[in-house]
Order: C-alpha cells, then sequence, then structure tokens
C-alpha cells in the first residue's frame, strides 16, 4: 500500500468574499417553488434534474474551490435562513456549513446530509487521506453513480415531503434522471471490462474515487494528499515513486483544483503518463454548457482515467450528459 503523502492547498483557508451569483437565465422566482440550498455542484445539479422549475436552488460552494476547506461566507447565514430545505454531502465534508445552516434555518427545515443517508457507518470507507483515527470518513461518494442514485432518490423523497403537491413532478423528474444514471453505471462496468485488468488501478492525487473503485473492482493504490495538510517528506515521495514503479502504471492521475509538483515529479521519475485533469466536484464547461451537469463530471472523469489505462472509452459518447429537466432556477457561486 502507498503511504499516503502529503500536500495541500497553500496557505489554509482561503475567504470568498465576493460572492458573484449567475442564473440559469430562466426567470428566477417562479411564485411557490421551493428554496433549496445546497453546497457542491454535483449534489447541487442533482437537484436541478429533480426538482425542475419547482425549485429555486443555490449551491454556495463554489466551483473549483476546495470543497473539503470551504468556509461559507456570514452573507450565506441569511441564504440559510431563508431555506425550505438544505441538502448536503455530509459524512464531515462541509462542516462549517453544516453549521451555519443549523444556527441559521428557520425552525423546522431539514438538514439532509446525503451521504449518511445512503451508506450505513460500515461501508464508509476509510483510506490513506481519510484514515479512520481522524474519525472523518472519505465522503466522496457522488463519484459511484449508484451513491447519486440513491442521492437522487431522497431528493425526490423530501422535496416531496416539502412540497407536497407536487409530489407527482418530482417522481417523474427522478425516473428521467435515474434512468440516465442507470446508463452511466452500465456504461461504467462495459468500459471497465475494456481496460486491462492489471492497469484497473488508480493513483490520484485528491482521493475521490474509492467508492467507485469498491463499485466497479478498481483498485485505488494510492492518494496523495493527506489529512493534516504537511508536506511530502522526500522518503515518502520515493516510496510512492518505487511504488508506481512496481505496479508499472501507464497513467497517474492529478486534479484541476489541486495542481501537484509531485505528482508530476513521479511520473517524470517512472515513466507513467501524468494526466492533471481530473474533476472532484467541479462541473465541466460553464453554466449553459451540456456537460454542466453531474453526469457530464462524470463521464468526462471516466473516460479521462479509463482511456488513459488503455480502455475504450467511446461508449461514453452514447450517453445524454445534458440535464433532464433543464428549466430550474439554479444559482452556482462563482
Ligand atoms: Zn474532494
Amino acid at each position: 500500500m502507498v503511504r499516503q503523502v502529503a500536500v495541500v492547498l497553500l496557505g489554509g483557508v482561503s475567504f470568498l468574499v465576493a460572492c458573484s451569483q449567475v442564473d440559469s437565465g430562466t426567470e428566477a422566482s417562479s411564485e411557490g417553488a421551493v428554496t433549496v440550498v445546497s453546497t457542491i455542484s454535483p449534489i447541487t445539479n442533482l437537484i436541478q434534474n429533480v426538482g425542475g422549475d419547482r425549485v429555486e436552488v443555490t449551491g454556495i460552494v463554489p466551483e473549483g474551490t476546495n470543497s473539503h476547506t470551504f468556509e461559507p461566507a456570514p452573507a450565506d447565514a441569511r441564504v440559510m435562513s431563508e431555506a425550505d430545505i438544505v441538502f448536503i454531502n455530509g459524512l464531515h465534508l462541509e462542516e462549517p456549513t453544516r453549521e451555519l445552516a443549523e444556527a441559521n434555518v428557520a425552525e423546522g427545515v431539514d438538514i439532509v446530509q446525503l451521504g449518511e443517508e445512503t451508506i450505513s457507518p460500515e461501508e464508509y470507507i476509510y483510506d490513506f487521506s481519510f484514515p479512520e483515527e481522524d474519525g472523518d470518513p472519505n465522503p466522496h461518494l457522488w463519484t459511484n453513480p449508484p451513491y447519486a442514485k440513491a442521492y437522487a432518490k431522497i431528493i425526490r423523497d423530501r422535496l416531496s415531503e416539502v412540497d407536497p403537491d407536487n409530489a407527482d413532478y418530482y417522481s417523474a423528474n427522478y425516473d428521467k434522471i435515474a434512468s440516465r444514471l442507470d446508463k452511466l453505471d452500465a456504461i461504467a462496468r462495459e468500459v471497465t471490462a475494456t481496460v486491462p485488468e492489471d492497469d484497473r488501478k488508480l493513483l490520484t492525487y485528491h482521493d475521490s474515487f474509492p467508492y467507485f473503485a469498491r463499485e466497479y473492482g478498481w483498485d485505488v493504490i494510492g492518494a496523495i494528499q493527506p489529512s493534516d495538510f504537511a508536506d511530502p517528506t522526500a522518503q515518502e515521495v520515493a516510496g510512492l515513486i518505487d511504488q508506481v514503479g512496481n505496479e508499472d502504471l501507464p497513467a497517474i492521475f492529478g486534479s484541476e483544483v489541486f495542481p501537484s509538483p509531485v505528482l508530476e515529479q513521479i511520473a517524470r521519475e517512472t515513466g507513467a503518463e501524468y494526466i492533471d485533469d481530473l474533476r472532484d466536484d467541479d462541473l465541466p464547461g460553464s453554466l449553459d454548457d451540456p456537460d454542466h451537469s453531474y453526469i457530464g463530471l462524470m463521464v468526462f472523469d471516466f473516460k479521462t482515467f479509463m482511456g488513459a489505462l488503455g480502455g475504450d472509452p467511446s461508449a461514453f459518447d452514447t450517453i445524454d450528459v445534458s440535464n433532464t429537466a433543464g428549466d430550474a432556477s439554479v444559482t452556482y457561486r462563482e
């Protein structure tokens, strides 16, 4: 097993002061719409697809930022106070945001922790970057499409509780996104089978894929990013270089949110290809692009790493990545 090496973000927590907002272009504030607050964009997008034009959703974690260290702005207290329901990933991903929500939501408003409602503690994964002794499980459930489908189902059920008059509408929207997620799941299995068995291994900088790996029979051999934000020692880097050499990996993967000189060095010294643009929770493209969606995100990542590891990812081109309910009012922070 690869030791987890250090590195993370420079300079600790950054405060996002100016949060400009973008709207999807639809006329906001349809009368009586449910006001929903979410955190990271994959969740915001799933809410958009289930809630359609009956919800107004604000995702408060800006895309392209480190969601693990994100601190909400003081102004988000007001956003929370106006929410009819709040959805977060949970599993300790967004603790400052959860605390802000708890302190500010109106009485009776639920803060739904999707991760906790999707799997039980026995199913939590602790690993390189999320060691059990720290008590924070790996929170990246959404990289596993069946879990994303479970998230969508919870979103359907909770929106239906808040807004029972539209329960049939949420149910119909859920059916559409669920069948698209089933297709994504089937293609992920099909393309996995085209990757040589010995190469179904991931060494990533950011540790996003353990639940994907467990579902589809991949091996996460390591991640570079630790929980303690320390720098990797020379020995740790040397250990990773040995490991990658021994595994004979064709490619290793960085993340566009976390540029990593360490992975670059490992790639250089082992001859593995270095792919630096996997995405964790940052949807591809911009708001009006069809691939700016949860499914677009996963298709991008899966195509990227399965292709680089010798698979034939062309089956992913057969899935429509655009939103199944495109008419929602959604605000992603910038
Ligand atoms: Zn992450």
